[in-house]
Parts: C-alpha cells; sequence; structure tokens
C-alpha cells in the first residue's frame, strides 16, 4: 500500500466564478480495496499488534462499515485473525460488505442493538478480550490514538505538496478531524462535515480524542453540523443528483455517505459567500467507495448511474 496519495487541482464553473483553487488530496486512491481514510487508521494500529504479538484484531462496526471492510482486508495482507462484531442479523454475512470481510477471513459476531451499545462500556470489553485472547480491540471506526498518528501523515504530505487555508473533511467518528487537527497544529483551519444527525457530542469528542479537554493546544478547526441530510446514510435526491453532477465535471468518483456529504456542503458554502475570493481549499478524498456497492444492493442507487471501481467489483 502506498504512503503518499497524489493532491489534485479541481476544475469547476462555480470555482472560477468564485475565484477559488480548489485542489483535492486523492486519499482514495491509496488502495484499490481499503480506500481512503480507513487504511491510514489502521497504519500505526497493525504496526503496534505486530510489535506486541497480537494474534489478532477485534472491533465494531455496521453492516456495510468501510472499517470492517478495510479490517478484514488489511489483517489478512498482514496475517492476523479478525473478528468483527457486527450490528443486526446473521443473515447480513451474505451482503455486498462483509461476504468479502468473510471471504478474508473476518470472523463476523452479530449482535443485537443493546449489545452493540456496549462497544465502548469496559466491562464488555473485557469480557471480549476473555473470549478472544491475543487480540487488541479497536473502537468502531478505528478511531484511537495510533489512528491519529496514521491520518496525522496527511497533513506532513500536504505540507510538502502545497499551500493552502483550508483543509475540509468528512466528519464520522471524529477520528479522522482529530489526527488533522493534530497533524496541522494550528497552521491552517480545519473545517469538518458532519455526516450524521444530532453531532453535538462530536466536538468533545475531539477534545478527548486529542486529550485538549481545556482548548489549551488546538483552537484552528470547526465542526459544521447542518449537512447531514436527514442522517446518517440518508441523502436527497436533490443532493444525489448534485454530487453525480459534480463527479461529471470533476472526473472524481464519490459516494453519497460520506464524501458525499462534504461535497454538497462545499458547494452551499461557497455560493453562500463564506469563502473570500482567492482562497485556496483542500478536500480530502476520505474514500469508502466499497459502500456504493451496499447502496446499490440495497436500491438506494442505480448502479448504471454509480459505477463501482474495477478492483471492488470483483468478487
Ligand atoms: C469512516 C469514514 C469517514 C469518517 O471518518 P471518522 O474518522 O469516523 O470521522 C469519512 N469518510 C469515509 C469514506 C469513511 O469511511
Amino acid at each position: 500500500m502506498s504512503n503518499l496519495s497524489k493532491l489534485q487541482t479541481l476544475q469547476h464553473p462555480l470555482f472560477e466564478q468564485y475565484k477559488l483553487n480548489v485542489q483535492i488530496k486523492r486519499d482514495d486512491l491509496l488502495d484499490p480495496i481499503i480506500s481512503g481514510n480507513k487504511w491510514r487508521k489502521l497504519k500505526y494500529n497493525l504496526q503496534h499488534v505486530k510489535e506486541k504479538g497480537y494474534q489478532g484484531i477485534l472491533s465494531f462496526g455496521g453492516a456495510y462499515s468501510n472499517h470492517i471492510h478495510a479490517l478484514a482486508y488489511a489483517c489478512n495482507k498482514y496475517s492476523l485473525n479478525a473478528v468483527g462484531i457486527i450490528r443486526g442479523e446473521a443473515h447480513y454475512a451474505n451482503n455486498f460488505t462483509l461476504s468479502k470481510a468473510k471471504q478474508w477471513g473476518m470472523n463476523l459476531q452479530f449482535v443485537d442493538r443493546m449489545t452493540y451499545r456496549l462497544r465502548d462500556n469496559s466491562e464488555y470489553l473485557q469480557r471480549l478480550s476473555q473470549q478472544y485472547p491475543d487480540h487488541y480491540i479497536i473502537p468502531e471506526g478505528g478511531s484511537n490514538t495510533l489512528a491519529l498518528k496514521g491520518v496525522a501523515e496527511i497533513c506532513h504530505e500536504l505540507d510538502q505538496q502545497t499551500q493552502f487555508d483550508t483543509l475540509i473533511t468528512p466528519v464520522g467518528s471524529a477520528g479522522t478531524i482529530s489526527g488533522l487537527i493534530s497533524g496541522d497544529n494550528n497552521q491552517h483551519k480545519i473545517l469538518g462535515i458532519a455526516v450524521l444527525k444530532q453531532t453535538d457530542y462530536l466536538t468533545k469528542e475531539v477534545k478527548v480524542l486529542l486529550n485538549d479537554k481545556e482548548d489549551k493546544l488546538f483552537n484552528h478547526w470547526q465542526i459544521l453540523n447542518s449537512y447531514h441530510d436527514g442522517g446518517y446514510a440518508k441523502f436527497s435526491p436533490d443532493n444525489l443528483k448534485k454530487l453525480q453532477d459534480f463527479s461529471a465535471i470533476t472526473g472524481v468518483p464519490f459516494e453519497p455517505v460520506y464524501s458525499g456529504k462534504m461535497i454538497i456542503a462545499l458547494l452551499d458554502l461557497i455560493t453562500t459567500n463564506y469563502f473570500q475570493p482567492h482562497h485556496n481549499i483542500v478536500l480530502l478524498h476520505t474514500g469508502g467507495l466499497q459502500g456504493l456497492g451496499g447502496l446499490i444492493e440495497q436500491n438506494k442507487l442505480k448502479a448504471d448511474e454509480w459505477p463501482l471501481p474495477l478492483e471492488l467489483q470483483a468478487q
């Protein structure tokens, strides 16, 4: 897996009209299977697991989780066992995402919503580590301290690649934005677009992950909460159309759950004059394109309108 992702300038009539320079950091191209931030977050976790001599990794996710998909693939590559605690029913094991995880050797354990809610509970975690000794436990989404270290490398790469004012990322569990904030160290503005509803807790989560509860270390970041478009993995037909148009104009593929919401937010922020002319914007493409397979399978997207990258099509 490559470590440096390319930075690409985007052409769009709106950027010209508002005199903005917009570039995109193509972390979706880091690896054909683990596209995006999930690889950044796993990198130092895998290294730690190997160094400490664990036999495998246990983690948590939903039935179409990009993190579970990436973890299963990475563990297979690194000859580690993988256990996925999955929210939902056993028949999900045959869906687009989990059938691959299973092929890569992940042990899928399905739990009900009540049990899944215990995923950060210390007694529950202790029970799991008794049940799976020699397994290192990584939280949902892969967001832990080691994940931040991997994500921070994006900022070090950007320092070599360009000068810019604002870096924009989608926000789910907040591991990625936290890694960017620490890697950037108050040099630029870091702007997060929350993809879930009711995300007031996210700001607190970032401060916990950064160990900056009193706002002493980092102050140059913000999470915008109004672009969730109805909630996690929800999207309106209007915004889907806007995203398709944006992909067609720029030639860059997006999916509507994460990176798509960042694009919709970007377009709205531009047309409401959020950015001064000549502002330099960098978008982080967090990947997650495997998610398209699940959305197509659930008839939430049409297969002919949302082509899957070739590497992800093969069964
Ligand atoms: C997981 C994910 C995110 C969100 O990252 P967090 O670290 O959970 O905030 C963004 N984009 C994609 C494609 C993802 O898979």
